[in-house]
């Protein structure tokens, strides 16, 4: 795939940057560069806008179900190219294959979702409290939209702020992770052989992301900017957005407990801390289990349990058949995952298992970590405040429900969190008082399409999927009409 440069999706065509900047796109797993993009700069984020902007007034006044065709023959294609695209993301992001085919089998039905949504951006009609006066209200798509993405789901991020902002009549400049362009392209690609008119979806790939900061997200004619990344980066954008307040939607980083009842199912309990810490890109996921906390009664059967699922996990390059764990997406990721853990033990932690470099053979050129369990883990140790993102499971234990959900919610953080109980009366009450916008109660296989999906606190704002997901791309009109 090296050789020639990977262009930029700018109004329809394919084209490079002025003066020709690029650069090199790397495979985690063995740091091949395995394709090289073009260096986008001032000049094509102007262009970029520019043609979001002519495209938005026809696009924006299609018919909702005419939009919505494009977008369902965006997910036939994505459908039939699923093989394709999944190798791209095991290419740039280095999860494994059978992981990655999942992620775009998911990321296509935002799609579909968001093509049945447009038809039902419905509106009121209030009554008047006068006579001879009359009231309505209607949703209309906010204009341009930026759209930031990042890395650990180069397909699923990218779909879930595109379809509902093309679904609802907006039109789109997509700045994707500079690790991670080569998905976006691909869903361009799509986007251009599914006939979306040109202009409609841009995307614009660049490594200079305080120049996107400086000046996309400040474009005056960008009306809405759609975030997901980490909670520094999303602080510095609505700073910068503030000067014009510009709408905003946020998707920001997590710090998910993951809490574990006397009464549990064992089984299910150990599935679920082991998927939803170590299979999903390797833990570098937003509402991976950051906390797991266990309570006495039953750690003497989870914990061991626990350890001895790790211990299985086959860690390898994302090809690899059989892989269930990938390289992290860099060294500086790596070993920040691996700070954490050291840390953890300088504080009085027991590291059971895993918690350093993989360097041999198939592990030799990539960013491999040994899947890390540490025990006696305490809230005040930083592997349990900060979002770790990356293969490393810190094991705390409880007495009482009061307890664990005051320590639950003692985060800055409000994105997911997960319980396991058999009682029916405390999933309820624990549901209820955990301040997290996604709560897996005996589940711990995350959203789907069709509910709302966000972070309480500093997680996010606004949320995506569900009906909300194309609200966050409206604004609301109030019409009052003299009828004299
Ligand atoms: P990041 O560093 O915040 O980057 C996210 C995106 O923002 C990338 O496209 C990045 O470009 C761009 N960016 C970086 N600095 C910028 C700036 N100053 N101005 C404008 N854009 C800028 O996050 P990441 O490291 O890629 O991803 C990990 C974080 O994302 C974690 O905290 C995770 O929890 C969060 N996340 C949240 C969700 C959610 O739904 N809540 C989902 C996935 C990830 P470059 O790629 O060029 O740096
Ligand atoms: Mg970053």
């Amino acid at each position: 795939m090296t050789g020639d440069v990977k262009r930029m999706y700018i109004n329809g065509e394919w084209s490079l940057a002025e003066g020709g900047a690029t650069f090199d796109i790397v495979n985690p797993a063995d740091q091949s560069v395995v394709a090289t993009v073009t260096n986008g700069a001032a000049p094509e984020i102007q262009r970029a806008v520019a043609a979001a902007h002519a495209a938005f007034r026809e696009w924006s006044l299609l018919a909702p179900k005419d939009r919505g065709r494009f977008l369902l023959g965006i997910q036939e294609l994505m459908q039939e190219r699923c093989d394709e695209l999944a190798r791209l993301v095991t290419l740039e992001n280095g999860k494994p294959f059978e992981e990655a085919r999942k992620e775009v089998q998911f990321s296509l039905g935002y799609f579909g979702w968001f093509a049945e949504e447009a038809r039902r951006m419905t509106g009121e009609w209030i009554p008047s409290p006068q006579p001879g006066k009359r009231y309505w209200v209607l949703h209309q798509p906010i204009g341009c939209v930026a759209a930031v993405t990042p890395w650990n789901f180069p397909a699923t991020m990218v779909t879930r702020k595109i379809a509902p902002a093309l679904a609802s009549g907006c039109t789109v400049v997509l700045k994707p992770a500079s690790a991670t362009p080569l998905t976006a392209l691909a869903i361009a690609e799509i986007t251009r052989d599914a006939g979306l008119p040109p202009g409609v979806f841009n995307v614009l790939t660049t490594n200079r992301s305080r120049l996107v900061g400086n000046e996309l997200l400040t474009h005056p004619l960008i009306r809405k900017i759609g975030f997901t990344g980490s909670t520094d980066v999303g602080k510095g954008i609505m700073e910068t957005a503030a000067r014009q307040i510009k709408r905003l939607s946020f998707e920001l980083g997590g710090n998910a407990p993951f809490i574990v009842f006397d009464d549990a199912d064992l089984e299910p309990a150990v599935d679920g801390a082991v998927a939803m810490k170590f299979l999903r890109v390797g833990g570098q996921s937003c509402i991976c289990a950051n906390r797991i906390y266990v309570q006495r009664g039953i750690a003497e059967r989870f914990i061991p349990a626990f350890i001895d699922a790790v211990k299985r996990l086959k860690v390898a390059p994302g090809f690899e058949p059989g892989a269930q764990v990938g390289p992290l997406i860099n060294e500086e990721t790596r070993a920040k995952v691996h700070a954490l853990v050291e840390d953890a033990v300088k504080r009085g932690a027991r590291l059971v298992c895993g918690g350093h470099y993989l360097t041999e053979g198939a592990h030799a050129k990539g960013f491999f970590y040994a899947p890390a369990v540490l025990l006696d883990v305490t809230d005040d140790m930083a592997i349990a405040q900060e979002e770790i993102f990356g293969p490393a499971a810190p094991i705390l234990t409880f007495a009482a429900e009061d307890e664990v959900i005051r320590r639950a919610n003692a985060t800055r953080f409000g994105l997911a969190a997960y319980f396991y109980t058999r009682d029916l009366a405390r999933l309820m009450r624990v549901a209820e008082q955990l301040e997290y916008g996604l709560v897996g109660a005996n589940d711990a296989t995350g959203y789907t399409h069709e509910i709302p999906f966000g972070g309480f606190k500093e997680s996010g704002l606004g949320r995506e999927g569900g009906h909300e997901g194309i609200e966050e791309y409206t604004e609301v009109k109030s019409v009052v009409v003299n009828l004299g």
